[in-house]
């Protein structure tokens, strides 16, 4: 099974923290349709599509789309890929965007999962990120959403300075109170080049702090496991029957394709990613062409990869699922984890504890070969 993304690279507001590809200027927004119409068909035959189990419209803000350019690019990818019938198809909504006619729009286009960028619901912490929604807006937003969609995942951000643990509770509070299925938590992290880096660096904003950092997320899981959610990616909560399949597609190391300005595509060893920038982008396709690099992984990147993603999910690292040198190399290098309360090994997989959690990325580098 395989995956599509399809990056939408415009935003109302450019959030200070935010380090994805995006523009805040629609100017050339039929352009950048119309080369992705035309990117859907040159890339038909990347490998590994012969069956598409996902969909997801990220971005930038795909919300800002019209109903009816959503409908066109579904029935594009619906006419030159095999979706499967119950394929997961998700759209990321801001909630400045939910209204009636686009949640009814989305729903007839066939989305069936919205990825709503909620991240606080308190105005002070929205204002001190430059989001462009409200606080009202984010819970008139939801409500609406939910008559139309079952499955909804909201992101929320942790570890901002603003944020206490007081209000971190009422966030993830309401968050399980409005039946919310699914929740994407993040810390907040200063990106370089950022308004945020260049805020904190002018000494005009307060920078994060990692001890809040640590035990806001250890709360988070304490309170999400009560609720009976699955911590089932370090950054992933879900109800049961609830999680994404398009990412686990991703830490599966199934194939997935992107479409669009900076979306990365992979496949067995390749990676590749389109060139970030719309402009380039646009008088690429024009051209026919699609701007992008390609990288071979070697043998032991793909591990590497495979230690890095698969250390962040529930299940882990499968030690069957390496060779046997590998096997005794990642034993031998897990071992003092495990002594230490950060690993368990459990029926031939290598899992994360909740304090291990903290320090994921450290210990899978310290894995790598
Ligand atoms: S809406 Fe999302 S993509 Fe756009 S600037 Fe904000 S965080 Fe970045």
């Amino acid at each position: 099974m395989a995956g599509i993304y399809i990056h939408i690279p415009f935003c109302k507001s450019a959030c200070h923290y935010c380090n994805f590809h995006f523009s805040t200027s629609l100017h050339y927004k039929n352009e950048l349709l119309a080369a992705l119409l035309k990117e859907v068909r040159l890339q038909q035959s990347f490998p590994g599509m012969e069956q598409v189990s996902s969909l997801y419209f990220g971005g930038g803000t795909p919300s800002l789309l019209e109903n009816e350019e959503v409908n066109q690019l579904i029935d594009e990818i619906r006419t030159h890929y095999n979706l499967v019938p119950d394929a997961e198809i998700t759209l990321e909504a801001n909630p400045d965007d939910l209204t009636e006619e686009k949640l009814q729009g989305w729903k007839s286009a066939g989305i069936n999962r919205l990825s709503i960028g909620v991240q606080s619901f308190f105005e002070e912490d929205l204002r001190w990120m430059n989001r462009a929604h409200t606080s009202s807006q984010a819970t008139e937003g939801l409500e609406l959403a939910l008559r139309y969609f079952d499955n909804i995942t909201i992101d929320l951000i942790y570890g901002t300075p603003g944020l206490t643990d007081e209000k971190w509770q009422q966030n993830v509070t309401k968050a399980i109170a409005l039946g919310i299925p699914h929740l994407s938590c993040y810390a907040l992290t200063v990106e370089p080049k950022t308004p945020l880096d260049k805020l904190i660096r002018k000494e005009q904003y307060e920078n994060v702090d990692p001890d809040q950092q640590s035990s806001q997320f250890l709360q988070l899981m304490h309170w999400l496991e009560e609720a009976g959610y699955e911590h089932y990616e370090i950054s992933n909560f879900a109800i049961p029957g609830k999680r994404s399949r398009h990412n686990s597609s991703y830490w599966q190391q199934q194939p997935y394709l992107g479409l669009g300005p900076s979306a990365h595509s992979f496949y067995g060893n390749e990676r590749q990613w389109n060139i970030a920038n719309n402009n380039t982008y646009i008088t690429a396709l024009q051209e026919d062409r699609i701007p992008f690099e390609k990288e071979i992984l070697t043998p032991a990147q793909q591990v590497n990869e495979y230690i890095m993603t698969s250390l962040r999910t529930m299940e882990g690292l499968d030690l069957q699922s390496v060779d046997d040198i590998q096997r005794k190399v990642l034993q031998k290098g897990a071992a003092k984890y495990i002594n230490s309360g950060l690993l368990l090994l459990r029926e031939e997989h290598l899992v994360l504890t909740k304090e291990g959690k903290l320090l994921a990325d450290g210990i899978a580098a310290d894995l790598f070969f």
